[in-house]
């Protein structure tokens, strides 16, 4: 078991996983076009299974965000750490729990397949599709303000 493993009760009154906080890994693939960022599907017997999500999960207490991401979408969906190309961190910060979308750029295929079991799909989705996907609340909430910080990650030097 990790030390990262545990639920922490929230200033916000929810309930969230990560004793240090959590991070997703947002991999946009800038070689397709429409650029697209990679969608897991959450197998229904995890903490909002059956919704499309981003590769994360819990930060060790020796990790940053970037790590942790990294370290995730390795175990969850066979990413290359190699292949990532950091580009901004996004942090929704709830006071006594935070976490951290990691924005990242991959310029080939870093072969995304469901490593894990809680993996059920992985999909590569345009940028502007996205919202149609049924889509964990935590990621909801947030994609209406993710989506231009993964646009404007696209626009500026690549
Ligand atoms: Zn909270």
């Amino acid at each position: 078991m990790r030390d990262g493993d545990g639920w922490v009760r929230c200033q916000c009154g929810q309930v969230h996983w990560g004793l240090h906080g959590a991070a997703g890994l947002l991999l946009v693939r800038t070689d397709l076009d429409p650029a697209a960022v990679l969608l897991q599907l959450r197998a229904s017997w995890t903490h909002g299974g059956g919704t499309w999500a981003l590769p994360g999960g819990a930060l060790d207490s020796h990790e940053d965000s970037m790590t942790a991401a990294a370290r995730e979408a390795w175990e969850e969906a066979g990413i290359d750490p190699s292949v990532l190309a950091f580009k901004a961190i996004f942090s929704d910060d709830h006071g006594n729990w935070r976490y951290d979308t990691v924005i990242a750029h991959a310029r080939t295929d870093p072969g995304a397949h469901e490593a894990n079991a809680e993996s059920e799909d992985m999909r590569w989705v345009p940028i502007d599709e996205v919202e149609r996907y049924e889509l964990h609340p935590g990621l909801r909430r947030s994609w209406v303000e993710l989506i231009d910080h993964v646009k404007s990650t696209l626009s500026g030097t690549n």
